[in-house]
């Protein structure tokens, strides 16, 4: 467990719409088969990386009601980010996770706490950063970080959606890991691998459809994690251009996974 003294935090509140109507924010979602707002304002969900995937996520999620969310990046916001990233002129230069927590609690009308780490998630602090989290998104680009969110999270018991895109900007997949049941090494046996690499962040073309796609899905899956809104599956993949078949597909343990030992469906007949 690691101190916080090591790295800054920004604590943001969205306001709360007090307006003598007949209706209320979340009124139309409410509506919803399975959507409980009053589920999602008790509920934390912790950002992993302020880039594409969770600046599409982290505004939104805000906007529907979540209760508490919460950002870890250790980069700062640059040119190229602008195109696509929910950062303003004013935000450049200075720690995404922080301005990143700050644009987000804008979007907002329900009184959500955005609080925004300037830090990585490592092995020492993901359970601290974890500590009131629900639901957790691991929407960075690099394998180190996924291996070791995935091993420490499951340990702790929490879900956490593992999203990506290309390096071609057409094509994006979203995994959900859930404590019990396979794991992203399952799935990436290359990820299983990467736990003790170094891997340096590489500058990726990318545009914000594919983000925004993904995004969406994630949120979806974010939802049935925590109300009863129906999921059929833990996979999906999906490729803008159409050539290539979507995957919507639930995934079982791999024997021997590498992160999470792959032994999660028990044998029939065993004692
Ligand atoms: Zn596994």
């Amino acid at each position: 467990m690691s101190s916080k003294s090591t790295w800054t935090t920004q604590r943001c509140k969205s306001p709360e719409l007090k307006m003598d109507v007949d209706e209320t924010v979340a009124d139309r979602q409410d509506r919803l088969p399975g959507f409980s707002t009053a589920r999602l304002r008790e509920s934390c969900v912790l950002l992993v990386g302020a880039g594409g995937l969770n600046g599409a996520v982290a505004g939104p999620l805000v906007r529907k009601g979540i209760g508490q969310l919460e950002i870890c990046d250790h980069d700062r916001v640059e040119v190229s980010n602008l195109n696509r990233q929910p950062y303003y002129a004013s935000d450049l230069f200075e720690p995404k996770a922080h301005r990143l927590a700050a644009n987000a609690a804008r979007e907002g009308q329900q009184g959500t706490s955005v609080l925004g780490h300037f830090t990585p998630l490592t092995e020492q602090n993901a359970a601290f950063l974890s500590a009131e989290a629900d639901v957790v998104v691991c929407g960075v680009d690099n394998n180190r970080t996924r291996a070791v969110a995935s091993r420490i999270l499951r340990q702790a018991g929490i879900p956490v959606i593992f999203c990506a895109v290309s390096e071609t900007a057409d094509y994006g997949w979203l995994f959900v890991q859930e404590p019990i049941g396979p794991c992203i090494g399952c799935v990436f046996p290359r990820i299983a691998a990467a736990e003790g690499e170094r891997q340096p962040c590489r500058a990726v073309p990318a545009v914000a459809d594919i983000l925004h796609t993904i995004a969406g899905l994630v949120m979806y899956a974010i939802d049935s994690l925590l109300m009863e809104r129906p999921r059929g599956w833990n996979f999906r993949s999906v490729h803008l251009v159409g050539t290539t078949t979507d995957v919507i597909d639930t995934v079982t343990s791999r024997a021997g996974c590498a992160l999470c030992g792959g032994q999660a469906e028990p044998q029939k007949g065993a004692t």
